[in-house]
C-alpha cells in the first residue's frame, strides 16, 4: 500500500526536522508554522483520520496526548500550548494521516476560526 506523507516523514524518506520520536509516534516541525512553535504530532500508525480511529487505537491516542505536552514542555511552553485536530477536508484537513498540531508562542484567540 502507499505511504502516506507523515509515513515516510516518520520513516525519514522525506525530511522533517524531528523534535522527538518513540516507539509509537514521531513529532517534527510544520514547514508552514502558524506560531513561532509549531509542531506535527503523529503516530507512525496511518489512521486517516480520527473518528477513523479504532477501538484498539485507544492506548496509541493515550500516547499521544500524553506525549504533546512533553512536547510543548521540551521547547519550553509546559504551561501554554494548543493542540488541534483537523478531522475531515471541510474543516481543513489536508493530510490524511493523524495528526495533532501543537502550537504556541503566540496568544491565542477563542473560539479558533
Ligand atoms: O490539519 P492539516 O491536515 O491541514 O495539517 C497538515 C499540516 O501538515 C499543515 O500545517 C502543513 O503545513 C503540514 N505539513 C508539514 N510537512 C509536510 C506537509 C504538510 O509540516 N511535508
Amino acid at each position: 500500500m502507499t505511504k502516506t506523507l507523515f509515513e515516510k516523514i516518520c520513516d525519514r524518506e522525506i525530511p522533517a526536522d524531528i523534535v522527538y520520536e518513540d516507539e509509537l509516534c514521531v513529532a517534527f516541525k510544520d514547514i508552514h508554522p502558524q506560531a513561532p512553535f509549531h509542531v506535527q504530532l503523529v503516530p507512525r500508525k496511518p489512521i486517516t483520520m480520527l473518528a477513523n480511529a479504532e477501538p484498539g487505537d485507544q492506548s496509541l491516542l493515550g500516547h499521544l496526548l500524553l506525549t504533546a505536552p512533553k512536547v510543548a514542555a521540551a521547547a519550553g511552553f509546559g504551561d501554554a500550548f494548543r493542540l488541534a485536530v483537523n478531522n475531515g477536508a471541510a474543516v481543513g484537513q489536508s493530510v490524511f494521516h493523524l495528526h495533532i498540531h501543537i502550537l504556541a508562542g503566540r496568544p491565542f484567540k477563542w473560539p479558533p476560526g
